[in-house]
């Protein structure tokens, strides 16, 4: 960390982000001249007048990335110059760490320290990952008879819309660009409306490290008005969603409404940690669970918002688990020793305190937090809180609340802890904690989620997968996999007679 406290207020007072979409290469305003104010939910103030794009843009955008794309200099270029241009912009990114560390804590208001440890670097790493990985793939040749030589190639789709959700802006977007823009696509990217400027800095820099004009087009606004037309535009090969149920099914309509383009979708969840009697080590599953639900003020499409716990050690493990809730109260996200930051807006926080009156209407019982937090004027923060004995058909259950609150079911055993965790519609992540290795890989079989850790929780990287099963979706940001879904099989069959 190069900054210290006061010096992070003054940094974010003096910030002048880039606001205006970045299309063909250049920073320009929205064609209709519109802006939109972008607040900080930190103290709710403005902090940029950003480009409030529409269908003119997007076009302007997807033809720029078709041109691009046509030209050939990045979709043709040898893979170990789209490595080294690619390494390029993960070191700008390093270097610019704390400007980037900054837009993202003023943005969505989390934790300075979280974007400078997490955020950016892991960014970064993950476009470095992908570089270092794209020089070093092999195609393949069919087992034909003699007579034929039969190759198969991966070719690059042509223009991928990614459209990104708040809650991690940096991350996802890297998620999203550096499989994409590795395989030789362009991309036409629509942040989230709340958090527009880490996307708008990595375009600048992308320009800096010398990617190609229209490679890569950033068109900030509105779902309805800049991710609609994207998503229906007959010029673009696929949509990449993260984001909710609700809109991921849109872009599979809008898909199929305009040229049946592919859509990947990572989507919510309402994740599960199982706690067995014969866990190891109690304090660790506190710990585990109070972050994993708590980090980023519960906004993690995988938070572990519901705790299944054994019988026998229930009021023992939610005592810990209160007790480690006590260590995440939400602060300033400008002070470098905040753990949790700000609930995303004044809308959202009050959606999330409904949810928690509703669970207690329906018979859930509160063991602590509940209310508003006010660490800092005029922002949007809520205290962790946990819901005891939620019954099994209540509405905490089964929706997703995205904020800071844990729904706690007992269990009779085993196999009902199972029963409990799948009784939802989605399925995203899960989490075990047994001393068994027998209980422990049994239960992990039969989970329905892309991801159970076992005695862990959000633990994992680049390396590995990640998505969702059921309502989360079938896409798979990260690891080798996420390159399957850039690009597609092309077969060359060469006569040898
Ligand atoms: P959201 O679905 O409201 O918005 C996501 C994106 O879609 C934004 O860019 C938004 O502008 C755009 N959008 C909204 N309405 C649209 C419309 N009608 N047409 C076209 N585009 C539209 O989600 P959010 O509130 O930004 O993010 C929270 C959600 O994202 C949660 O459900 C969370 O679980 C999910 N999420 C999933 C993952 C994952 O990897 N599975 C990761 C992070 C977040």
């Amino acid at each position: 960390m190069t900054a210290v406290a006061a010096s992070w207020h003054e940094l974010a007072s003096a910030l002048r982000p880039r606001a205006q979409a970045f299309i063909d290469g250049a920073f320009v305003p929205a064609a209709s001249g519109a802006t939109y104010a972008d607040a900080s939910p930190r103290d709710g103030r403005a902090i940029a007048d950003v480009a409030r794009c529409g269908a003119e843009d997007v076009e302007r955008a997807v033809a720029a990335g078709r041109a691009a794309f046509e030209a050939g200099d990045w979709s043709q270029a040898a893979p170990r110059e789209r490595r080294a241009l690619l390494l390029r912009l993960a070191g700008l990114m390093e270097e610019r760490l704390d400007e980037l560390a900054l837009l993202e804590s003023v943005d969505v208001g989390k934790p300075i320290g979280d974007a400078l440890r997490v955020d950016v670097p892991n960014a970064a790493a993950c476009l470095r990952w992908y570089a270092e990985a794209v020089d070093k793939l092999y195609g393949e040749v069919a087992p034909t008879g003699r007579d034929a030589l039969a190759l198969v190639e991966r070719e690059p789709l042509g223009v991928i819309g990614a459209v990104v959700p708040w809650n991690y802006p940096l991350i996802i977007t890297a998620w999203k660009l550096a499989p994409a823009l590795a395989t030789g696509n362009s991309v036409v990217l629509k942040p989230a409306e709340q958090s527009p400027l880490s996307a708008l800095a990595l375009a600048e820099l992308a320009a800096e490290a010398g990617l190609p004009d229209g490679v890569l087009n950033v068109v900030p606004g509105f779902g309805p008005e800049a991710g609609e037309p994207l998503g229906r535009h007959p010029g673009v090969d696929k949509i990449a969603f993260t984001g909710s149920v609700e809109v991921g099914r849109r872009f599979q309509v809008y898909a199929g409404e305009s040229n049946g383009k592919q859509v990947s979708l990572e989507l919510g969840g309402k994740s599960p940690q199982i706690v067995l009697a014969d866990a190891p080590d109690l304090d660790a599953a506190a710990s585990a669970i109070a972050w994993g639900i708590f980090y980023n003020a519960g906004q993690t499409c995988h938070a572990g918002s519901r705790l299944v716990v054994e019988r026998p050690i229930r009021e023992e493990l939610v005592a810990r688990v209160v007790a480690a809730a006590a260590e995440l109260e939400p602060a300033d996200p400008l002070d470098p020793s905040a753990t949790v930051g700000a609930v995303i807006g004044e809308a959202p926080l009050e959606r999330v305190l409904e949810h928690v009156a509703h669970a207690r209407e329906q018979g859930a019982v509160l063991a602590c937090g509940g209310a508003r937090a006010d660490p800092v004027p005029g922002g949007s923060y809520m205290a962790p809180t946990v819901l005891d004995a939620v019954p099994p058909h209540a509405a905490l259950v089964h929706e997703e609340v995205f904020g800071p609150v844990l729904a706690v079911q007992e269990a009779a055993d085993a196999e009902d802890a199972v029963r409990l965790a799948n009784a939802t519609e989605y399925g995203l992540a899960a989490a075990v904690w047994t001393r068994e290795v027998a209980t422990a890989g049994r239960v992990a079989r039969q989970l329905r989620a892309g991801t159970v850790w076992v005695n862990t929780y959000d633990a994992g990287d680049v390396s590995t997968p990640f998505g969702g099963m059921k309502a989360s979706g079938h896409g798979r940001d990260r690891s080798l996999h996420a390159l399957e879904h850039c690009t597609q099989l092309k077969t060359t069959w060469i006569a040898l007679t």
